[in-house]
């Protein structure tokens, strides 16, 4: 029961809840998908220049292995001097970072180790030694090396053909004359601590260069390589040190496992690092390999802004929601509080009303006896000033029984039982009657009838309207109490009559004339020697109307008023 109250009374509050919340989230959702296509194509574009930077930066070290080709191509001989001057010119730490060395590897016959070994020796290098396995027959010693210093000291003589992964992309580079990046390996460089996994570019040097055409013109001539050992997180940490927005690894070839792993940026396994929603996952040929690249939104990705806008504009609608909510809520209460208020008053004024009708019957029952009692008194013989006092206690007794008959009409009326007598009668009668009753009571003006009344027949309740006119009489009397004159004026208009009465009283302001034949209405600002309880322009009203009359009213404060009944005259005309 409670709930269905509830709801009843509520609904518009909920409805308004519901709508806004369903507003709220669609709002966000839309916003969302908007933000992720927005940061899909975002991921995009990125990605893509991170692909564009890699194979930008190889081509820049192949560039620079093609320098050092170059020098080889262009000088009769190249020695350790030559080669540190020209890398030292390339000013490799600032222009190249992330590049581990630049050096050149000779290719060696196994039984001319000796004598290679010797020359380096000779040109001031003592501790020179070929370090190698020894297993084939031709070898790659690295002759040159530059900087030389620090790690790279420990690659200085080391044959890198006796290392599978190396041999393989140095062939490739022998053969294709091009250049040729290893797969995953470890550098020679590499101490115990930090190890990094690296790679190698390669270059080949052969002799004669302008006539090696074919494969095996190439096996033949080839004399080494120029070659770059990266270790691979500085080489990568150079490039993508602005994709910080970026989860990105790069495995060695085609599979993604974590024994391929060149390089990732956060520390997570393989299994864990791709399984995300947003994913790009690319496989890049560079200089004879292949690098799988895989990238994904870090948290950061995008701008901050823009990433909280679905969820502001959530906590907003939200926010509105509540807020509007709240507001409807305590509006219907208000209402529903006024709505109770009014109730109770209706409730308290038909109490009133009730209380009225009781009150004026068991008033007027002794009352009746009272009056019988002094008409008996007056048939006895009495003295002159007895015979007085008996008659100012009528007329008394005639006053009071004049109210209660008021509020037992007020109570009538309230309750839509107040009956009228149909009858036809003279206009003249009526009025003749009306002036008669309120002279014997007001002796203090005169009744002035200005004209003749016209011959009219009226059909309707003599008595009640007999009691509407008196009662505009007695106003007037009561009203002008420093006037001598009440005056009357009949006159008969077509398919009416007008029964004016006009005084020289008080008047009445425009504001109260709005307002003086509603039940109990007094003007506010009455002389409290003016007495009464204003019922009765409220009855003369309603008994002029029920005869499809009515009353208008005209006055100047302090001069006087002017009330006039119109009562229509047709055939037709019945009391309703
Ligand atoms: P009551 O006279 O008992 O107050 P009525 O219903 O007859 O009640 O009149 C209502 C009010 O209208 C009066 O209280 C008075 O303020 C105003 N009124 C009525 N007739 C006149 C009049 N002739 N002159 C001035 N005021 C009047």
């Amino acid at each position: 029961m409670f709930k269905k109250n509830v709801l009843k009374n509520y609904y518009p509050a909920l409805l308004l809840f519901f709508g806004l919340s369903l507003f709220t989230f669609f709002t966000y959702y839309e916003l969302n998908n908007a933000l992720e296509a927005r940061t899909e194509k975002l991921f995009e574009q990125r990605v893509s220049r991170v692909h564009e930077e890699l194979h930008n930066r190889i081509t820049d070290y192949i560039q620079i292995l093609k320098g050092c080709q170059a020098l080889f191509y262009a000088s009769t001989e190249v020695n350790n001097k030559m080669w540190k001057t020209y890398v030292e010119n390339l000013n490799l730490s600032e222009n190249y970072p992330g590049i581990q060395a630049v050096a050149f590897a000779a290719m060696i016959n196994k039984a001319n180790i000796p004598r290679l070994e010797a020359q380096i020796k000779a040109s001031g290098f003592p501790n020179f030694k070929v370090n190698s396995t020894f297993e084939n027959k031709q070898l790659t010693p690295i002759i040159y090396i530059e900087p030389f210093t620090g790690r790279n000291l420990r690659a200085f003589g080391f044959d890198m053909y006796s290392e599978t992964n190396r041999r393989a992309a140095m062939d490739r580079a022998m053969l294709s004359g091009q250049p040729s990046i290893t797969s995953k390996v470890t550098l020679v460089q590499e101490t115990n601590r930090n190890i990094q996994p690296g790679f190698l570019l390669y270059l080949p040097v052969y002799r004669n260069p302008e006539s090696v055409k074919t494969v095996s013109d190439r096996k033949e001539n080839i004399i080494g390589f120029v070659y770059n050992p990266f270790r691979s997180y500085d080489f990568m940490n150079a490039i993508l040190r602005s994709y910080s927005d970026l989860n990105i690894y790069i495995y060695n070839g085609k599979i993604a496992k974590d024994e391929s792993l060149l390089y990732s940026s956060e520390q997570k396994t393989t299994k864990m690092a791709h399984k995300r929603k947003l994913l790009s996952d690319n496989i890049i040929s560079i200089a004879g390999t292949q690098w799988r690249v895989i990238a994904s939104p870090t948290e950061t990705f995008g701008s901050s802004i823009e990433r909280r806008e679905p969820i502001l504009a959530l906590l907003l609608g939200l926010a509105i929601t509540f807020l509007m909510s709240l507001i409807s809520i305590s509006i219907i209460k208000n209402k529903s509080r006024a709505l109770e208020e009014l109730m109770l008053s209706k409730e308290i004024e038909k109490k009133k009303d009730e209380f009225i009708g009781i009150a004026a019957h068991e008033l007027k029952t002794p009352l009746t006896s009272i009056n019988a009692y002094t008409q008996l008194l007056a048939r006895a013989e009495l003295k002159e000033n007895e015979k007085k006092l008996l008659y100012k206690t009528s007329t008394q007794i005639k006053k009071l029984s004049l109210l209660i008959s008021d509020l037992l009409d007020v109570s009538k009326i309230n309750a839509g039982a107040l009956r009228f007598n149909t009858n036809e009668f003279k206009l003249s009668e009526l009025i003749s009657e009306s002036i008669e009753s309120v002279s014997h009571m007001y002796k203090s003006h005169q009744f002035v009838l200005s004209s003749t009344v016209p011959n009219v027949q009226l059909k309707g309740d003599k008595l009640r309207l007999e009691q509407a006119i008196t009662n505009l009489l007695v106003n007037a009397v009561k009203y002008s109490p420093s006037a001598d004159n009440v005056y009357l004026n009949v006159t008969q208009q077509p398919s009416m009559v007008s029964i004016e009465i006009r005084d020289e009283g008080i008047g009445i302001s425009e504001k109260d004339r709005n307002r003086i034949f509603e039940k109990f209405y007094r003007a506010e600002d009455l002389s409290p020697y003016l007495s009464g309880l204003g019922m009765g322009l409220y009855i003369a009203n309603q008994i002029v109307t029920r005869h499809k009359g009515m009353i208008t009213v005209s006055s100047v404060p302090e001069k006087g008023s002017i009330f006039s009944i119109l009562l229509p005259t047709d055939e037709e005309q019945t009391v309703s």
